[in-house]
């Protein structure tokens, strides 16, 4: 492991201002995806910059909004009577994610942050345009079974990771940041992550010193009747194959209106309106959520060994449907 400087912020400005003078310098939270690429030698920042003790580490409801602190645990945020109640897609998703222990230590921050598991990303001999902009893809001709269909380019078809920010993609949070000169933006969750195109070592819409204060969502009936479900090679401590964040709001039996996220199959946590666009004010059948999945993965690019995929995606949503309605 490269040396670095640990530098502990007392304040949110001095955390983003230290980050913000040195190029080579990140924010600390969790740490549980930065110490492990760390530890490979494919992220070498100059100093680390404790947030811990800075950023918000609540859950509150302000005007009929959700804020969560970008410091509340993956455990907390899942296990909260707010969040289990009124998002319990969101709850499920972060409960899917990873294990017990790393959920206790990931930030809210830092799960949105969370870095792609291509293998060859992180592998510092590989090829890798993610890590090293215009070094090539050693995916394309290598392994990549678990890569994109969704969102890919020429440049990169590495999958997005997380779950939780499957969830909060359908929810359409809203991301609360502060930059250097003491601006602060909200940032619509699915403007957040930037597809790859020829760039993909540019992952989201930050700058650099921008630091994440907070999550915002607002509950809704749809909120409420959601669910999440994840597909993967193991029942727990595994990335998902395909998952799917799906809301429902049901007027006797038509689909009044629909929110759909998708996981596992895409460069970036993925909104689907299409299919949300074929479920809408359509009849509550198998029928329909078949042909809403035919839509998500309409533009789907297989590859050698991730064309399996493809039929997998759509499997899983139409049974997150059927799951979610069984349930209401
Ligand atoms: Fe790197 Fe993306 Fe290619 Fe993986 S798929 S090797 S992350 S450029």
């Amino acid at each position: 492991m490269h040396p670095f400087q640990f530098v502990e912020s007392q304040t949110v400005e001095g955390a983003i201002h230290a980050v913000a003078a040195d190029p080579q310098a990140v924010f600390f939270a969790g740490g549980t995806t930065l110490v492990d690429l760390m530890k490979l030698d494919v992220m070498t920042p100059g100093a680390l910059v404790d947030v811990n003790r800075t950023l918000p580490n609540a859950i509150v409801e302000s005007g009929g909004t959700i804020q969560i602190g970008a410091n509340v645990r993956n455990s907390d945020l899942a296990e909260h009577g707010l969040i289990r109640e009124r998002f319990p897609v969101l709850s499920e998703a972060v409960l899917a994610g990873a294990s017990a222990q790393l959920r206790n230590m990931a930030s809210t921050g830092g799960n949105i942050l969370q870095r792609t598991r291509c293998p060859y990303f992180r592998e510092v001999h590989a090829a890798c345009n993610k890590r090293v902009c215009g070094s090539g893809c050693d995916a394309m001709k290598g392994f990549h079974r678990s890569h994109a269909v969704l969102g890919t380019s020429e440049c990169c078809i590495a999958t997005h990771p997380s779950d939780m920010c499957v969830a909060l993609a359908m929810l359409d949070a809203v991301v609360s940041t502060q930059k250097a000169n003491g601006d602060t933006r909200r940032i619509p969750f699915n403007e957040f992550h930037l597809l790859p195109g020829e760039t993909p070592d540019r992952e989201t819409v930050l700058e650099h010193g921008e630091i994440i204060l907070g999550i915002e969502i607002e509950p809704s009936r749809l909120s409420r009747q959601s669910h999440y479900l994840k597909v993967r090679d193991r029942a727990s401590y595994e990335f998902a194959l395909a998952s799917a964040a799906v809301a429902l709001d049901v007027d006797g039996d038509t689909i009044r209106a629909a929110r759909i996220g998708l996981g596992g199959v895409a460069t970036k946590p993925w909104r689907s309106p299409e299919a949300e666009a074929a479920l809408t004010g359509k009849p509550v059948a198998k029928d329909t959520f078949r042909a809403a999945a035919e839509a998500a993965f309409a533009a789907a690019k297989p590859r050698r060994d991730n064309a399996f995929k493809i039929e997998l995606g759509k499997r899983t949503l139409v049974r997150a449907l059927e799951e979610l309605w069984q349930r209401h």
